[in-house]
């Protein structure tokens, strides 16, 4: 009944930060401290964005940006129109939550 506010809040989430999706997979996104940010320059719309400064270093040549991705995500799922393989790894909270 929810889901579809969820998904919308989810969205929302990334646009209020570009680097949402950045950390997908990558270990410690749980810093307490905010990570250094470098500007790097999407290879798509060409808008520079802050990235944390690993991302910059790795993507510098061909970094996409948060908004771009989303596009490309979403065209790509209303050419399917098949279910999202990856389940969202923000929804798994606290595994340990049944005890
Ligand atoms: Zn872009």
């Amino acid at each position: 009944m929810s889901r579809r506010k969820d998904r919308e809040r989810f969205l929302a989430k990334k646009r209020l930060n570009p680097d949402y999706v950045g950390f997908r997979g990558s270990g410690s996104a749980a810093a307490p401290s905010e990570p250094p940010l470098e500007k790097v320059t999407c290879s798509r719309c060409g808008r520079a964005r802050n990235v944390p400064a690993g991302v910059a270093l790795e993507r510098a040549e061909d970094y996409v940006c948060a908004t771009c991705r989303e596009e490309e995500e979403v065209e790509d799922s209303a050419l399917d129109a098949g279910p999202a393989e990856a389940p969202a790894p923000e929804a798994v909270e606290n595994p340990k939550a049944t005890e």
